[in-house]
């Protein structure tokens, strides 16, 4: 295999070095979904991770590998979602703090949870896209270290960690189905996983709406795929058209990309709730979902499977488990 940016031994060095300040989530066997799809199917129980995804791992990897001087300077992100709260999370914990900059559109519980976490918020502009130019001013003016949630090797990495863990809680794993939206997740499972076991498949899994590695992927190269609603938010976003990391090791790594209906994600959540007893968001119940609707053909050994997040509104949860199967359509309240 030729070398990618992220090595089987940088994911070895991550795992060290976050060990101890990550939770080592469960690994459980599901009953149901085993007897329905004729092989083992475990799953990796990762939204319960502190900070409910497994974002911090990659987080806290990233401000570990930073010199004393960056992390006293601290580090700043655009990101309201699961890897704002985890970078806020790992930079506290490290003794840095996180300048988390977002747009005044943004939900007060989402500020007031990320205030929570330990992080400076900065409210700037209406869009992401304003927030982002104050991520870059403070990062020229202020000396903050800009760390993304997902094109940068140590991000990568720490994610990757999450492939060690499964290679080794199920050694004979045949099929490993990871969530995929900007590939830092999918391109360090896949190079730990292929590293460990070269010929375990990894899957990525994405919504049909708005998939941007995907596009990417059958394109060629990075493109920009326009931005749609879905239960699967996490998902959401583009590549960035400079992509420097995570484009290269999912065209290398990944064996398939399958995508996914809403009305099929919300039964992977509904599965996840009635019969595992978890709570799952959207972007964390794809795994389940494709297996649920027999999206990955002929299963020939035992499969692995992501749960990576938790981070939904509940109000929206329990709208899906009464049986609502698109909340996000046109139209729709
Ligand atoms: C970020 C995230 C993903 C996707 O991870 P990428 O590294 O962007 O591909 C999947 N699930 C959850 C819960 C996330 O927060």
């Amino acid at each position: 295999m030729k070398t990618l940016p992220v090595t089987l031994t940088d994911i070895e060095q991550a795992a060290r070095r976050i060990e101890g300040r990550v939770l080592r989530t469960p690994f459980v066997l599901s009953a149901a979904l085993s007897e329905r799809c004729g092989v083992p199917v475990g799953l990796k129980l990762e939204h319960h991770q502190t900070t409910g995804s497994f974002k911090l791992r990659g987080a806290t990897n990233a401000v570990l590998s930073l010199s004393a001087q960056e992390r006293a300077r601290g580090v700043v992100a655009a990101s309201t979602g699961n890897h704002g709260r985890a970078l806020s999370h790992a930079a506290k914990a490290e003794g840095s703090v996180a300048t988390i900059c977002m747009s005044r559109l943004v939900p007060q519980n989402k500020v007031s949870e990320i205030r929570r976490l330990g992080a400076n918020v900065r409210i700037v502009g209406r869009s992401q896209d304003e927030a982002q130019v104050e991520v870059d001013r403070l990062v020229a003016e202020d000396g903050l270290v800009m760390l993304p949630p997902f094109d940068h090797p140590a991000i990568v990495a720490g994610q990757g960690t999450l492939g060690l863990e499964i290679v080794e809680a199920m050694p004979d794993v045949a099929t490993v189905l990871v969530p995929l939206s900007g590939g830092g997740l999918a391109a360090g499972v896949a190079a730990a996983v292929k590293g460990r076991s070269p010929r375990t498949r990894v899957i990525g899994l994405t919504m049909e709406r708005g998939a941007a590695m995907k596009a990417s992927l059958d394109a060629g190269h990075p493109v920009q795929v326009e931005e749609v609603a879905s239960l699967a938010d996490s998902l959401g976003g583009g590549i960035g058209l400079a992509n420097a990391v995570t484009f290269a090791m999912c065209r290398a790594l990944l064996d398939d990309v399958i995508l996914l209906t809403e009305a099929e994600i919300a039964a992977g959540m509904r599965h996840a709730y009635e019969e595992e007893r978890e709570v799952v968001e959207g972007a964390g119940a794809v795994g389940i979902a494709a297996l649920l609707a027999g999206r990955l053909g002929r299963l020939d050994g035992p499969v692995a499977v992501i749960l990576s997040g938790r981070n939904v509104d509940m109000g929206l949860h329990r709208r899906v488990i009464n049986g609502e199967t698109d909340p996000f359509r046109e139209g729709a309240a």
